[in-house]
C-alpha cells in the first residue's frame, strides 16, 4: 500500500512539473512570438554552406554564417519593411528588415544592395547579393534575428535556428526553402496565412516528395523546369523531401 501511494505521488509531482513546463511557455511572449514566426515559414535567406553558428566566439557571434559564391542572390526571410539600408565599416553593405510581429532580420556583408529604406517587400524577395565587404575573411551571408529592435549591444538577439531549424557547420542549405523541421514544417503548411492571398495571385504550392525530379514536378505543374527555378531562386538542381516550391 505504502508502495502505490508512492508512486501516485511521483506521477503527481511529475505532472505538476510537466503543467509549470507548459504554462510558463505558453505565458512566455518571446516563444509566443516564435512560434507565430514559426508559422509564417521563414526561409533560408541564400545558398550555401553554414560556416559558424549562433553563439560561438565566446559568446559574441550574435548570428548565422553561410557560406557561398560572391553575388548568391540574398532573399527576405519573410515578408516586411526595409528600415535600413547602408554600408557600415563593420557589417558592410547591410540592409534590416522588419517584419509585422516586430521580429528584425539583419543581412550583412552583401556585396551588393538592391532594395531601398521604407520599401515593403516580400518573402523571398532579393534584397541583395552575397559578399564579404565590411569585417569579413571571406565571401558569407552574416544573418541575425532580433525579436525587437536592432541595438547595438544585441541585446534582444535570437538564434536564427529557432526559426530556421537546426543545422550544423558543414550543412548545405538553400534560398527559398522552409528549413523548420518535419513537424513545425507540416504544421506550417496547413496554417500558412497567406494561402488566401496565394490563391489570388494565383500561386499553387506543391510539397516535394521522396524521390521527386525537378522534370516529375514540371510535369505535374505542366510548366518548365527554368520557370519552378525562377520561381524559386533555386541555383542548382537539388530539390529535397518537404521542400515547400511555388509552381504557378
Ligand atoms: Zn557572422
Amino acid at each position: 500500500m505504502r508502495d502505490y501511494i508512492k508512486r501516485v505521488l511521483i506521477a503527481l509531482i511529475m505532472a505538476l512539473c510537466v503543467s509549470l513546463l507548459f504554462l510558463g511557455g505558453k505565458h512566455s511572449e518571446a516563444s509566443m512570438k516564435v512560434t507565430k514566426e514559426i508559422k509564417n515559414g521563414w526561409i533560408w535567406p541564400t545558398d550555401g554552406i553554414i560556416s559558424d553558428t549562433y553563439g560561438t566566439r565566446l559568446g559574441k557571434h550574435k548570428g548565422i554564417d553561410i557560406a557561398g559564391k560572391l553575388n548568391t542572390p540574398v532573399l527576405a526571410v519573410a515578408d516586411g519593411q526595409v528600415v535600413k539600408s547602408y554600408f557600415s565599416n563593420t557589417y558592410g553593405n547591410v540592409v534590416f528588415i522588419k517584419h509585422p510581429s516586430h521580429f528584425v532580420t539583419v543581412y550583412a556583408h552583401l556585396n551588393k544592395r538592391t532594395v531601398f529604406e521604407g520599401q515593403n517587400i516580400k518573402q523571398g524577395t532579393v534584397i541583395g547579393k552575397m559578399g564579404r565587404t565590411g569585417q569579413a575573411t571571406g565571401t558569407h551571408l552574416h544573418f541575425e534575428t532580433h525579436q525587437q529592435e536592432w541595438r547595438f549591444d544585441k541585446k534582444f538577439a535570437l538564434d536564427p535556428e529557432m526559426l530556421l531549424g537546426k543545422v550544423d557547420t558543414g550543412e548545405i542549405v538553400q534560398g527559398g526553402i522552409a528549413g523548420i523541421n518535419d513537424d513545425v514544417l507540416e504544421a506550417s503548411s496547413h496554417v500558412r496565412p497567406r494561402k488566401e492571398d496565394q490563391m489570388k495571385e494565383g500561386k499553387k504550392q506543391y510539397i516535394v516528395k521522396q524521390g521527386d525530379t525537378l522534370y516529375d514536378i514540371s510535369k505535374k505543374s505542366k510548366i518548365t523546369v527554368t520557370r519552378i527555378k525562377e520561381l524559386n531562386h533555386l541555383s542548382s538542381d537539388l530539390i529535397k523531401p518537404k521542400q515547400i516550391l511555388t509552381v504557378k
